[in-house]
């Protein structure tokens, strides 16, 4: 058996940025394809890195910010003249995610939102959003396959609510069981982004070892109970720092702090988690030329005792990894 993670994008954030990818990751399980978000260009990285659009089984959606979703519509409909195979169109290709939120957040004086855009489902979920880019192309959908040799529509996708665990307030979450054949077992945990509810972080395992996808949050018992004693973690970082001595205060840098780890305090993480190998992806600032690697993996790394790695664009890691 193989596993070898990849970083497809690696950009914090929705605004595009020069020469790194929105956040996307894959995992690639025995030439099956698992892809974590699809951010800004995640079709063309997936392309970039050599894997196969036939292979792909399954998109996990950490949560429903469109640095982490933008570009799964392309994700499904690009590659779909190729979802074909000898006894017709290949399995959907599943999108698990976060439901539906129990309520639509209010916000405050500084943060608030003027116009609510679809008042009647304001807060879609995982298999609403599937189901709106099916509903939003479906002239290509309907219209290509009478120009074209296209597999049935039908069998392109299934978008799929993960039942997200209530949580308790001082009683670490039972891991949500999203996927297991045998083969991948997957498993989820709520996290804390700010209002975005629910926000999730996932567990792979295979028999080759586990790769852990933080997802966007901050410091998060439950993230680090999830991560124990994985391989790898694969997990986001920002500099507040930084985004304070670049204009961001205030109530704004308050607020990036109710949303993200910061990089005093990822190396706390990996510590606590016990992972082999921490990975920096989802960078903020995003520009690569803000922050050198180096930087970002020697802050990062303090008080960590395992392998540091800032994560770039196309970076590969084989399970296990050969100790250095
Ligand atoms: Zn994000």
């Amino acid at each position: 058996m193989t596993t070898e993670l990849v970083l497809l994008g690696t950009a914090g954030a929705p605004m595009p940025v020069a020469d790194r990818a929105g956040i996307s990751s894959a995992l690639i399980v025995d030439e099956r394809v698992f892809v974590i978000d699809c951010g800004r260009g995640s079709p063309s990285a997936f392309a970039d890195a050599g894997l196969d659009f036939t292979r792909l089984e399954a998109v996990f959606l950490t949560h429903l910010h469109a640095d982490h979703t933008g570009d799964l519509a392309g994700m499904l409909l690009y590659p779909w003249g190729v979802r074909v195979g000898d006894n017709g169109p290949l399995a959907p290709i599943r999108v698990y995610g976060p439901p539906r939120p129990a309520v639509l957040p209010e916000g405050d004086a500084t943060f608030h939102r003027d116009t609510t855009i679809r008042p009647e489902l304001p807060a879609p979920g995982t298999a609403d959003l599937v189901d709106s880019i099916l509903a939003g192309y479906a002239y290509h959908l309907n219209v290509m396959p009478l120009d074209a040799r296209m597999p049935d529509a039908g069998a392109l996708v299934r978008g799929i609510d993960i039942p997200v665990p209530a949580r308790t307030e001082g009683i670490t979450e039972v891991p949500a069981v999203v996927f297991d054949d045998g083969a991948v077992q997957v498993t989820a945990v709520a996290v804390t982004h700010g209002r975005a509810v629910p926000a999730l972080a996932y567990r792979f395992d295979t028999a080759d070892g586990s790769v852990v996808f933080s997802g966007d949050t901050t410091v998060n018992d439950d993230l680090i109970a999830l991560a124990q004693d994985a391989d790898i973690l694969v997990h986001q970082v920002a500099d507040l720092a930084y985004l304070e001595r670049h204009g961001t205060t205030g109530a704004a840098l308050q607020r990036m702090a109710a949303l993200h780890t910061d990089v005093t305090e990822v190396g706390g993480v990996a510590e606590r988690a016990r992972v082999r190998e921490l990975i920096l992806s989802h960078y903020l600032p995003a520009e690569p030329d803000a922050i050198t690697n180096a930087e970002w993996a020697q802050r990062a790394g303090q008080g960590f005792s395992g392998r540091t790695t800032a994560g770039s664009d196309g970076l590969r890691r084989a399970l296990p990894r050969v100790p250095s």
